[in-house]
């Protein structure tokens, strides 16, 4: 009998569950309270109850190449860095592409999600919706997908801001915002300095009168735009994880904020933090230091009270005349329609295998989504996460005793407790590379390195040097794709074709050729020594251009 599977959001976890669910002969049926696909990223000029907002303006700060779907790469012509307009238009492709529409019911709510009488034999579920003229219906499925994001619910402490009632001028938090007009020529207070902190203080300030930034421990600042104009987060490869996962923390911090510094000094900006890079989730925003430098944007310490149109900070300094405070202070999430026995979260904690299964569950048949802070894209992420779920569900892959299980949560909770400053925000963070390898690792499509760089050394030299991009995911393994090898070697023209706008005069040569081939000439010796495939490694080192991205060609 075919397996139905309950996929709870249309955003974009949902999305990739109900082609996964399709991928793997399991049969989806996704329930979306709103009248689209998208989530968060579909922009609404109203903010829906349950449901994430965002402002107009807002532009994602993960690359095209590493927040791509690992088998439907984003068009060649499309921005590294999309508007979310843009977002959108590719989520549109990819549902068109695999027909994934048909299986989404729009302005339904999933109410309730519970365990059958059966459960520690069936595994099932009992799910109660309710669609838009309030009518509730009954279903039962053999799985679950809960894919409901992480941004819908604001939280604001307004313990920790006294006298906010008294407060005179107007105050919302980030999700309520929309767009900048309205405070023309005024005085702003944003509390906050993650992501959307950073960036509603900078549009602000193009137009208020000043812009006060409120932060309680500071920000490392990551650009968007990396060195030599490459996006940032293309810049690390797998060799840079394994430097990592090798070096000390505190060394690959230091070094890390040395790099930072150069570009502009934080402590001279007050911007600087206690604690060290890896120890929070980086704010990424290139204008930032810019406004600071035209004092548009002047960078404060935490707010201790406020009183009628004043608002006081720790340090003592008081700003009045304050029009508007917005708290950019993060999220709450919660599983509203499921029971606490299956899960509970407290202060965003909550205990996951792996962020995705309630480890005490009889039956593995419910699976989190999408429900991690990732140091780089979410979407691959929950693509890898469901991809994996959908095989558990499916009895191909197990999932280890219980006992293992919590073990495995407790450790992953430590680590990240040393790591991490505490606080709400840091309470489902996890790295890109390592985290996708984890669970890559659970069936068997982590890229094996090795056998790559002897059956195929142009395609191993790029998975080891070049940026770590969803496609190395689907080089074999259940769920391989035959364009993923293509998707790879051409990642960097896709990366140049945007910008390819105007025909630019090349510069005369230079001795980098001669270089480059007494490197390839050691590389050789080092290679036939290794016992590697020496015609192989050799047709690939003839085509060394294929490793210089397009753009800059002109230099070697
Ligand atoms: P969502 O997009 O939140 O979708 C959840 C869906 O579930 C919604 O459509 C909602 O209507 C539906 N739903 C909820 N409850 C129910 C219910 N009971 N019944 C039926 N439907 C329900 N991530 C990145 O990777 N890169 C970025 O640069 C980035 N920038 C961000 C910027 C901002 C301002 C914010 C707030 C977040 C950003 N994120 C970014 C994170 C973002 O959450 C993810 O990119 C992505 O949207 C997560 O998709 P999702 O499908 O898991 O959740």
């Amino acid at each position: 009998m075919a397996c139905r599977v309950a996929v709870i959001g249309g955003g974009i976890s949902g999305l990739i569950c109900i082609k996964c669910c399709l991928d793997e002969g399991l049969e989806p049926v996704c329930f979306e309270s709103s009248d689209d696909i998208g989530g968060l990223w579909r922009f609404k000029e109203e903010p829906e109850k349950d449901r994430a907002s965002i402002y107009p303006s807002v532009t994602i700060n993960t690359s095209k190449e590493m927040m791509s779907f690992s088998d439907f790469p984003i068009p060649a012509h499309f921005p590294n860095y999309m508007h979310n307009s843009l977002i959108m238009d590719y989520f549109q492709m990819y549902a068109e592409h695999f027909k994934l529409l048909r299986y989404v019911r729009f302005q339904t709510t999933v109410c309730s999600v519970s365990q059958r009488p059966d459960f520690a034999r069936s595994g099932q579920w009992d799910v109660v919706t309710k669609n838009r003229q309030g009518q509730e219906e009954r279903h039962i499925f053999d799985a679950i997908f809960v894919c409901i994001g992480h941004h819908a619910c604001p939280h604001i402490p307004l313990k920790d801001f006294p006298g906010i009632e008294t407060f005179k001028g107007k105050w919302f938090h980030s999700r309520d915002y929309k767009s900048p007009e309205e405070w023309l020529g005024k005085r702003v207070v944003v509390i906050g300095i993650g992501n959307s902190g950073g960036d509603i203080a900078v549009e602000l300030s193009r137009v208020a009168k000043q812009v006060f930034l409120s932060t309680r421990r500071g920000s490392w600042i990551v650009n968007r735009v990396g060195d030599k104009g490459f996006p940032m987060d293309m810049r690390f490869s797998r060799l840079t994880h394994m430097l990592t996962v090798i070096l000390p923390i505190t060394l690959t911090s230091m070094i890390g904020e040395r790099r930072l510094n150069k570009r502009f000094n934080h402590k001279l900006y007050s911007i600087k933090p206690k604690h060290r890079l890896f120890s929070q989730h980086p704010t990424v925003n290139d204008e930032l230091p810019n406004r600071i430098l035209s004092g548009t944007v002047l960078v404060k310490t935490n707010v201790s009270r406020i009183e009628g149109s004043s608002v006081m900070f720790e340090d003592g300094t008081v700003e009045e005349d304050i029009d508007l405070v917005v708290f950019a202070t993060g999220y709450t999430f919660s599983f509203p329609f499921l029971p606490s026995s299956v899960i509970s979260v407290s202060e965003n904690k909550t205990l996951l295998y792996k962020y995705v299964f309630p480890p005490t569950l009889e039956r593995p048949t419910l699976a989190i989504i999408g429900l991690v802070q990732p140091l780089g894209a979410i979407m691959p992420i929950s693509e890898m996460q469901a991809r994996w779920a959908t095989r558990v569900f499916k009895g191909l892959n197990k999932l280890p005793p219980v006992n293992r299980m919590l073990k495995d949560i407790k450790v992953t909770k430590e680590m990240m407790e040393k790591r991490y400053v505490t606080s709400q925000r840091h309470t489902i963070q996890v790295d890109y590379v390592r985290y996708m390898d984890e669970l890559a690792r659970q069936f068997g499509v982590r890229p094996k390195l090795l056998r790559l760089l002897l059956r195929d050394p142009r395609l191993g030299l790029s998975v080891l040097l070049g940026p770590c991009t969803p496609y190395q995911y689907r080089l074999y393994g259940p769920g391989q794709w035959e364009g993923a090898r293509q998707a790879i070697l051409t990642q960097w023209e896709r990366v140049a074709q945007p910008m390819k706008t105007r025909a630019v005069p090349e510069p005369p040569s230079s001795r980098l050729p001669l270089l480059l081939a007494l490197s390839g000439a050691v590389l050789v010796v080092a290679a036939v020594c290794a016992g590697i495939n020496l015609p192989d490694l050799l047709a690939s080192l003839s085509n060394w251009r294929m490793y210089v991205p397009k753009p800059f060609l002109h230099m070697v």
